[in-house]
């Protein structure tokens, strides 16, 4: 969940840490901290409360010295965000340094052994136990990268580690267990980087080595020496990355939400690019690993996402149902994995994660794959820890998402379900050529009519976000293939703006939710003009009879919506496959216009991170 960066050359290491955090503060933004070894052997910690910001500031009052050094940004777990409990965390002898990345599952029985034994702690962080055990293992006369070896398997959980020691200048070890999230090694001229993930690094170096789960590496200015947690020796491997730096600025955009919400239409094409052909109609998914023997094979579909990729596998697991007919299901990825699930070598899964590096999505699939099911992730970053677990990977080619809210990973899931649902039709014989080359048509105007839903509305979202944003809960409904569009609405809403939005299944509204209805609970109501419209609108008519005001998102030209909503934001005229993507845009964007409008922090909204990597 939190980021992690560390320097080891001969530039001073506080200004290179403190761009690193930047790049990767996204990912928890609670506290900063950063800690160097200078020549002398002296070893010093800054730590602030809150955004990096305020880290920057008390590096200029007390600047730190030293060419090697680790930072933090953290997103807490245990104990709450405040200087004491902010990483690094020290030993008790102020020799040893260490930042941690997961949750320390068995922290109250190491900590009550460790205070047995005369440790002193200062802060109520799990993490805080590790450089005591670190330091323990120094007494008994280990080397420090021997004493992490050791400690970290003392550890129960997932986790990602870098520490220091003072009497072992020039060194950082870092470490990951299990999914919390990645540890990457960038090696530059006469000098080397940690990271927690690789966009971090563009900017430095693009040789990277990407250590798996159970390895360790010892970073020096010279290179590194990769070793398993068992202690043995891996072969160094480099890789080099392709990938633009400049694509992850803002762009001339207030915010990166902003701008990817804008992206959208050209990030869809680049998820067609490739995958769809014309003339015949053929949807090429080359990078489903299944031989049409084997998809012929599949029984069900089991798709895992949490969060926006939840949603998007609702969507998937509809999208599966009508052009594949074979039975599909969405599943919170935390759920599926602790309830022993039935899925076996004819079931096909596929788990959904921007990053990649979602630790409950990645266990979820771990569990499918010992059971035998064939597994597929689709995920947003090239390397990713999914794409080591699952068989095949789709990629959303979505280009980086920085925003927390996520916005064009979203409809690239969906556009990337759409070509799966329709490569499955087509193989298993359900979808004929004729109908292929239908879909194949439909799905190329998709980016035009995400265009056009961008255009639409432009003047409205000031004064809608001024007259709603007083309110303090919204419904959002929707049926069919707009019902995860309503619960993905109202997440975006209630994420970025703080003001509690519930989505839900349109029909639902009078089993409970209808109790809610007033002058002060606005019902935004996905209304297009699709098979289930007429329904859509006896709903609208339900929550006006109780007074609710109604925010519509309705199909441009239609005046009935029109006459019965308070408010209505248009959207163009789609085929039902791709309303859901057409749909998204004024959500978001109302969402988006909302929270700037409650002076929210919309790129890094209170209390989240992007990559989840704990459970
Ligand atoms: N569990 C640790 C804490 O609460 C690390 C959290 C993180 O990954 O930032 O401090």
């Amino acid at each position: 969940m939190c980021g992690i960066f560390g320097y080891v050359g001969d530039r001073q290491a506080t200004p290179l840490l403190l761009e690193g955090l930047q790049r990767l503060e996204y990912r928890g933004y609670d506290s900063a901290g950063i800690a160097t070894v200078d020549d002398r052997r002296r070893l010093d910690v800054r730590k602030a409360t809150g955004k990096l910001a305020n880290l920057i500031g008390v590096v200029q009052q007390a600047p730190l010295a030293g060419t090697v050094g680790i930072g933090h940004t953290r997103w807490a777990t245990h104990g709450e965000p405040n200087d004491t409990n902010a990483h690094p965390h020290l030993g008790g002898s102020g020799k040893v340094v260490v930042v941690h990345n997961g949750i320390v599952e068995n922290y109250q029985e190491l900590k009550d052994n460790l205070i047995a034994r005369g440790h002193r702690f200062d802060s109520a962080t799990d993490s805080e136990v590790i450089p005591h055990l670190i330091e323990d293992l120094l007494d008994q006369g280990k080397p420090f990268p021997e004493a992490v070896r050791l400690a970290a398997l003392q550890l129960k959980g997932a986790h990602a580690i870098a520490g220091l020691h003072a009497d072992t200048p020039n060194a950082i070890v870092a470490l990951r267990i299990g999914n919390a999230g990645g540890v990457v090694v960038g090696h530059g001229p006469g000098e080397c980087y940690v990271s927690s993930d690789l966009p971090a690094l563009v900017s430095l170096t693009p040789t990277v080595t990407s250590l798996a789960p159970g390895q360790m590496a010892v970073v020096r200015a010279n290179g590194c020496d990769i070793s398993t947690l068992s202690g043995e020796r891996v072969p160094l491997q480099k890789q080099t990355m392709a990938s633009n730096p400049i694509v992850a600025a803002k762009g001339g955009y207030r915010h990166f939400m902003l701008k990817e919400i804008m992206e959208q239409p050209e990030v869809a094409m680049s998820a067609l690019r490739g995958r769809l052909a014309f003339d015949p109609g053929s949807v090429t998914l080359g990078e489903v690993p299944f031989t049409p023997d084997v998809i012929r094979s599949i029984a069900r579909v089991v798709l895992l996402g949490m969060g926006t990729s939840l949603h998007a596998t609702q969507l998937g697991a509809r999208f599966i149902e009508r052009l594949a007919r074979l039975p599909a299901s969405a599943e919170n990825a935390a759920e599926f994995r602790y309830r022993d699930p039935v899925v076996d070598k004819d079931t096909l899964v596929v788990a959904i994660t921007q990053s990649g590096e979602t630790a409950d999505t990645l266990e979820a699939l771990n569990e499918a794959r010992r059971h035998g099911a064939l597994t597929l992730a689709i995920c947003n970053v090239p390397g990713s820890q999914v794409t080591r677990i699952a068989h095949g990977t789709m990629l959303m080619h979505a280009g980086p998402e920085i925003g927390v809210a996520s916005t064009k990973a979203f409809t690239n899931s969906l556009v990337c379900l759409l070509l799966l649902a329709g490569h499955l039709g087509a193989t298993r014989g359900h979808l004929r050529d004729e109908a292929v080359r239908d879909l194949v048509d439909t799905i190329a105007r998709m980016p035009g009519l995400m265009g056009q839903a961008l255009e639409m509305n432009a003047t409205a979202f000031g004064p809608l976000a001024a007259e709603y944003a007083r309110y303090r809960r919204f419904l959002f409904i929707g049926r069919g293939l707009l019902e995860p569009i309503a619960r993905e609405g109202a997440l975006k809403f209630k994420e970025v703006s703080y003001i509690h939005a519930e989505g839900m299944a349109a029909a639902e509204l009078k089993h409970g939710p209808i109790a809610l209805v007033d002058p002060e609970t606005p019902v935004v109501a996905i209304a297009l003009k699709d098979a289930l419209y007429e329904k859509m609108v006896g709903n609208i008519h339900a929550v006006r009879a109780r007074k609710g005001p109604v925010l519509a998102i309705a199909t441009v030209g239609d005046e009935i919506i029109a006459e019965h909503a308070n408010h209505v934001l248009w959207v163009p005229a789609a085929p039902p496959l791709l309303a859901p993507m057409v749909a998204t845009i004024p959500l978001q964007l109302f969402a988006y216009h909302t929270a700037v409008y409650c002076g929210s922090d919309v790129d890094q909204p209170r209390n989240l991170a992007k990559s989840v990597t704990v459970e």
